[in-house]
């Protein structure tokens, strides 16, 4: 039996259990998806642990994501956005970041063409993958950020790219064609990072936020015929990604996506 799992803390009220687990049952596979809570300061000693057991893959998330970038070999596009969330232990322990495949496969999904001006608005670690994966697929990126610092940072390294704070949203979104929120605002919340009036029917909308799933940012996007896509898509297709890295198989993305939405 192969044993996958997430690392991070805390993981208590995970979704990737079910969403994995319906992978390997769908595809006959023999396998098993967990959960652990490491403390801070120990990923070395967990991924040199992990590799000994004959774990053959994690997910990692939030405290943890740059820490392993720092301690595995991370794969071209991980190592430029500076954060691993899945590891394969096929050799050596090797980083990727499937969030940025996330987000591209959750608007290809969507039949949303990704050229022209796409507005990331955050600039941690989901506004990075975003920045980076929508530049990578052709697209002018824009990055708004409270802390504007953080963006024009950002912005220095992603190809095309420009930056502002969030008082800019209303122009920058003027002609732009794709808008990610990749802030945490909206998480638990009825707050939305941008102002209605920016939005326009032009827009296909992701939210990474996915608690709730309807955001009001979705609501707001949706009333001005917007195209929106819900944080559950990214989910999914960052652990639809996952899947395919450590199995080398196409993921069963329907029985994944009915999994995980009975599991939010
Ligand atoms: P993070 O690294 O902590 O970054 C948080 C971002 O939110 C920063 O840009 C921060 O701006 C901004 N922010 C926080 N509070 C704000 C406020 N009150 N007003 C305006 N901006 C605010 O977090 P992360 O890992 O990028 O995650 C961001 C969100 O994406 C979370 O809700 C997370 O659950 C979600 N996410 C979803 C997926 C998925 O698969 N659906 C994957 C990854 C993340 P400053 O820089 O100014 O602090």
């Amino acid at each position: 039996m192969q044993v996958f799992g997430l690392i991070g803390n805390p993981v208590g009220h995970s979704v990737s259990p079910p969403m994995h687990e319906a992978a390997y049952e769908e595809r006959g596979i023999d396998a098993r998806y967990v959960t652990f809570e490491p403390e801070r300061g120990s990923i070395e000693r967990v991924i040199d642990g992990a590799d000994a057991l004959g774990i053959a893959g994690l997910n990692v998330t939030i405290p943890f994501k740059q820490d392993v970038a720092a301690v595995v070999a991370a794969d071209p596009l991980a190592e430029r956005i500076g954060a691993v969330n899945t590891v394969a232990f096929d050799g050596e322990p090797t980083g990727y970041n499937t969030d940025a495949a996330g987000v591209v496969r959750s608007f290809e999904h969507h039949d949303v063409a990704l050229s022209g001006r796409a507005v990331v608005v955050g600039a941690g670690g989901a506004g990075r993958a975003a920045a980076f994966a929508l530049a990578d697929a052709g697209m002018e990126v824009h990055i708004a950020n409270r802390t504007v610092e953080r963006a024009e940072s950002l912005a220095e390294a992603v190809p095309n790219a420009s930056a502002s704070g969030l008082g800019a949203l209303d122009a920058a979104l003027a002609d732009a064609s794709v808008l990610v929120n990749a802030t945490s605002v909206g998480m638990e919340s009825d707050e939305t990072p941008v102002p209605k009036a920016a939005l326009h029917g032009g827009l296909a909308v992701l939210d990474a936020v996915y608690a709730p799933i309807d955001t009001r940012l979705l609501t707001e996007a949706r009333a001005v015929g917007a195209t929106t896509i819900d944080g559950a898509w990214m989910l999914l297709f960052q652990g639809v990604e996952a899947f395919e890295i450590w199995t080398g198989r196409d993921a069963p993305i329907d029985a994944m996506n009915a999994a995980l939405r009975d599991a939010l």
